[in-house]
């Protein structure tokens, strides 16, 4: 219809569009009125019948991502070091993406029309991070006087039908004990609508500047994962599911087992970091068939040191299939400091640490996690300009399985990645 790159789209039906919401709402309809400006400035009506399923073929901007008004103690983001690139320190807190791509919101600067936005697209399930029903609990965690009711938002909301998966991040004085009882028995009384929650323990770096804090041990992780257990007791009696899950690194930090991978059902919380380890043991477990034998060869995985204590179980099921030799290599984080122990935060440094000198090896994994969509580290290093100075083949990968599936077919053996 002529519609072309640069184009304004105002309203749909006579209703003004402010963002990529409207228009995927509103453009629902099968007949539609279309008002847009061209780039030279003139105004056109399109009046547009739609075949049922077929999409209009519009490429939106990316939205403007609303900014968070908290300053959590411990916030990610004020855990930074200085010099990253600039979009790192970006902290988003937006309902709308919450919806679209399941990132968690604290729902902070919602405003009412934003609440009646909500209800009427029926945005659904939402990811909200509670961290706190008690109101005066939550202004000091979120450290923002003006933090509107939760559990008042919450309930507004669900009685409209909207569900949410709720995050709870534990701070040791803060949240945990009676805030954090108090906090699962509010959202255990909103019903259905609360889908799950997921208990994630606080993780600071050593530039956590606001943060004032205990450090989270592992009998503070024990205590919360104790609370966890009563209250799935009670989920499972009650309405059949567990409801509410420990983070993996609960488990890592207490000692205790880590739960297999039918304790998680959808795994519906695991971009929190809550049954990841049980997702691996899956992967490699499920995909060893597929391996080629690949004796003789030496391959470095390198990884952090939360997942180094759980990787020689999965070291030895690949050992005894491929015939390879591994050899783990754990490293320390050199950007954020030694209690940064994720691997998906390894940065570049870290990885040419681990692998310059390694002539001895034909291959290395790294996490894939540890890249951005863009190839870069969270170092600003270039994975493809790191991996050129580097011994050996190089490969993110995610699971083994993923990469070293191919090693046994001699056109991809030693590939490029
Ligand atoms: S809500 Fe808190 S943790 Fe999240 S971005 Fe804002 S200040 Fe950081």
């Amino acid at each position: 219809m002529g519609v072309v790159a640069g184009t304004e789209l105002l309203t749909v039906n006579g209703r003004a569009l402010a963002d990529f919401l409207d228009w995927e709402f509103l453009t629902a309809e099968d007949e539609l009125v279309i008002e847009a400006r061209l780039p030279d400035g003139q105004e056109v009506v399109y009046e547009v019948e739609r075949p049922e399923g077929e999409t209009l073929g519009v490429e939106l901007e990316p939205p403007t991502v609303r900014r968070c008004a908290n300053k959590c103690e411990f916030c990610f983001i004020e855990g930074l070091p200085q010099g990253l690139r600039k979009p790192l320190y970006m902290r988003d807190d937006d309902y709308r993406l919450s919806f679209a791509y399941g990132n968690f919101a604290t729902l902070s600067n919602v405003k009412e029309r934003d609440i009646a936005r909500i209800l009427e697209y029926r945005l659904s399930p939402l990811y909200v991070s509670v961290h706190a029903t008690p109101h005066e609990a939550r202004k000091v965690l979120l450290n923002n006087p003006r933090v509107p009711d939760i559990m008042a938002q919450l309930t507004r909301l669900a009685e409209g039908g909207i569900q949410f998966h709720g995050q709870m991040v534990v701070v040791p004085g803060m949240n945990d004990g009676d805030v954090l009882e108090a906090s699962l028995r509010d959202l255990w009384s909103l019903g259905d609508a609360v889908l799950s929650v997921a208990l994630v323990p606080v993780g600071v770096t050593q530039f956590s500047h606001l943060y004032t804090g205990r450090s989270m041990d592992a009998v503070n992780a024990g205590l919360i994962l104790d609370a966890v257990e009563r209250w799935e007791e009670r989920a499972l009696a009650e309405r059949g599911d567990r409801w509410v899950f420990g983070s993996d690194e609960l488990y890592l930090l207490s000692e205790r087992p880590l739960p297999g991978a039918e304790h998680y059902g959808d795994f519906v919380q695991i971009e929190n970091g809550v049954g990841s380890v049980a997702m691996l043991r899956t992967r490699v477990s499920e995909g060893l068939d597929e391996l080629p034998r690949l004796d003789g060869k030496r391959i470095g995985v390198v990884t952090g040191v939360s997942m180094g204590a759980l990787m020689p179980e999965l070291i030895e099921k690949l050992t005894e299939r491929t015939g390879a030799s591994f050899e783990l290599l754990i490293m320390e984080n050199s950007l954020f400091g030694a209690t940064t122990t994720t691997a998906g935060l390894l940065v570049g440094a870290d990885i040419r640490r681990a692998l310059a000198d390694r002539h001895d090896l034909d291959l290395a994994l790294i996490p894939a996690e540890t890249i951005n969509d863009d190839g870069l580290f969270l170092d600003d290093e270039r994975f493809i300009t790191l991996r050129e100075t580097l011994p050996m083949p190089v490969f993110p990968s995610y699971d083994f399985i993923d990469v070293l599936a191919l090693e046994g077919e001699p056109h991809l053996s030693g590939r490029a990645a």
